[in-house]
């Protein structure tokens, strides 16, 4: 679903921040992307929609080579769902709204058939209740959850997230780790930058560690946790686990 060839990306032409990066995620997979801070996890999965270019390498997903410039980038998007730390739900419109928006104005969707497919997704991640509330009344995870089913509304084929919660208070991880649990059991190809280790050991197929743009294990969360080769790896689990 996703292979990463000979991935490198300079920011400014200077500063190397992916550096021959080789990856292969299978349909389904759940890839948990773990390192210390500033080690490229965000570029690295940011590329997959496009959000950023590689400078050099072969992107393919689903089938599409994203590093051919001649490649149009639109069609790849709607494919793939996108949940940021911070949740970016549009503030003006309701729960409701954020949900069915791309799928009416990007999937031409008809509207009671979005509704309908956003109120299902609402039920999934337990907030039915919320439909018309505006973001701001919802709590940070409430908005984070919200943030999910918009993703999902657009049935994408790859779930990214990044860091999806950094930035909630400890009481609310739960919440949304469970939904992306829940996620995880259907046949959807997950690539999730996180630090929460319990959910990379319980949810990963595989647990990419990366570190100044490298891949420096990629293992099994068994392999990785119990058993991490390098230093650097040995290192980073002390310092979160
Ligand atoms: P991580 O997500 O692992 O913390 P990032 O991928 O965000 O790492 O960043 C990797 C490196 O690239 C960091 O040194 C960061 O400061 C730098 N960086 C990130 N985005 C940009 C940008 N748009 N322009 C220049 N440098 C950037
Ligand atoms: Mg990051």
């Amino acid at each position: 679903m996703i292979e990463f060839k000979g991935i490198h990306k300079w920011y400014n032409k200077k500063l190397h921040v992916l550096n021959d990066v080789n990856l292969f995620v299978k349909k389904g997979e759940v890839v948990v992307v773990c390192g210390p801070s500033g080690s490229g996890k965000s570029t690295l999965i940011r590329t997959v929609n496009g959000l950023e270019s590689i400078s050099e390498g072969t992107l393919i997903v689903d089938g599409i080579n994203i590093s051919d410039p001649k490649t149009n980038i639109n069609k790849l998007r709607s494919e793939v769902g996108f949940v940021f730390q911070q949740f970016n739900l549009y503030p003006h419109l309701s729960v409701l709204d954020n949900i069915t928006l791309a799928p009416i104005k990007v999937k031409k969707i008809k509207k009671s058939e979005a509704e309908s497919i956003a109120l299902d997704l609402l039920n999934k991640v337990g907030l039915l209740n919320k439909k018309d509330s505006f973001p701001a009344q919802l709590s940070g995870g409430q908005q984070q959850r919200v943030a999910i089913a918009r993703g999902l509304a657009m049935q994408p084929k790859i779930m990214l997230f990044d860091e999806p919660t950094s930035a909630l208070d400890p009481e609310m991880i739960g919440e949304v780790l469970k939904v992306m649990k829940d996620l995880a059991k259907g046949d959807i190809t997950m690539m999730v930058v996180t630090h929460e280790m319990g959910f990379a050991r319980e949810v990963a197929d595989r647990v990419v560690f990366i570190d100044f743009g490298k891949i420096i294990e990629e293992a099994t969360p068994e392999e990785f946790f119990n058993n991490p080769k390098s230093e650097r790896a040995k290192q980073f689990l002390k310092q979160v686990l």
